[in-house]
């Protein structure tokens, strides 16, 4: 059943205090940024809220990608897949982040949908996640108390769960400057076809002298950052003994688009591979 869209009340904040007044004075609001997973919720009438927030007034404001001079890049809530993709900053510093918008649903998805909005829907399975977590991403977020920057690894708290408050927006995306070189990082998503599918597994990884990152979508609850088989390859560890380790910090489910058994042959895949690849650049 569909929901009957004349039920819904919607407002169209015109300025950053008017939203977030909306956002302190109404009970329930839900952002709508660009709609590509609130809308598809309304079409299954799976989402039960009745009071939206279209953010689309306030495109100036927070449709950017800014490169500031102190070498940190910001992208407002309101940048899509497409203005971060094809960014010439980005795609200098931030190719992981350029690689999964580019395997982010497909063009009508990427010219409307935001990295924010896949941050904040919370899904395991958010293609851009994992990259943001290999860069050290932080959250701006806003409300009529005051604005806060937390770490992308410590917002999700569970499955869609997260430490905002109901009277807080995202506001941006902050990248530090990048600490590896693009042939140190590594970005595989592995679904059902190329393009317009869920993730089985996603992955970013780089590994430097500097440091290793590896970051896994769909295989916990929430998108994860393996700390602990990234101290043990930082050590020293070889690939067996990393997915020895590895093996433990997921907890792989069965659900409609795979199985737990396929999801840990693919993560050990991708394990193998991203350390052949980048065995030689050390
Ligand atoms: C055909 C199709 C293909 C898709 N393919 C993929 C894919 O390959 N990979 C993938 O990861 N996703 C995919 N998606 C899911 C979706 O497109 C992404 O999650 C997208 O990034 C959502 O961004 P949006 O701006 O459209 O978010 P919206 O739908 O507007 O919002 C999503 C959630 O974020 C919240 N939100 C939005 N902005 C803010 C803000 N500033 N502050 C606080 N909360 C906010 C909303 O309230 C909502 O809970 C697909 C969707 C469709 C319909």
């Amino acid at each position: 059943m569909k929901t009957n869209v004349a039920e819904l009340q919607v407002c169209s904040p015109r300025s950053i205090d008017e939203a977030l007044q909306q956002r302190r004075d109404i009970p329930g609001l839900t952002p709508i940024a660009g709609g590509t997973e609130v809308l598809v919720w309304l079409n299954d009438a799976k989402f039960a809220g009745k009071t939206y927030q279209s953010l689309h007034g306030l495109a100036k404001d927070w449709r950017y990608v800014r490169a500031n001079k102190d070498g940190t890049l910001g992208i407002g809530a309101l940048a899509t897949y497409s203005d971060v993709r094809f960014h010439p900053v980005v795609k200098e510093r931030y190719p992981l982040l350029v690689e999964s918008a580019r395997v982010t649903g497909a063009l009508q998805i990427q010219n409307r949908g935001t990295p924010v909005g896949n941050i904040a829907n919370g899904s395991p399975a958010a293609d851009t996640v994992p990259s943001l977590l290999v860069y050290d991403a932080k959250l701006k977020l806003k409300s009529l108390r005051g604005e806060r920057l937390v770490d992308l690894k410590d917002f999700f708290t569970g499955y869609r769960r997260n430490v905002m408050t109901s009277d807080e927006l995202i506001t941006e995306i902050v990248l530090p400057p990048p600490l590896f070189m693009p042939a140190q990082q590594h970005y595989r998503k592995v679904g059902t076809r190329e393009a317009q599918a869920i993730s089985k597994v996603v992955f970013a990884g780089a590994r430097s002298a500097a440091g290793v990152r590896l970051a896994w979508g769909s295989l916990a609850p929430t998108t994860i950052r393996a700390l602990k088989t990234e101290a043990a390859l930082q050590n020293g560890a070889d690939a067996n003994a990393a997915w020895e380790i590895l093996q433990r910090e997921i907890a792989p489910i069965d659900d409609i688009r795979s199985t737990a058994e396929y999801r840990r042959k693919v993560a050990r895949n991708i394990l193998f591979e991203f350390l052949n690849k980048l065995a030689n650049t050390l």
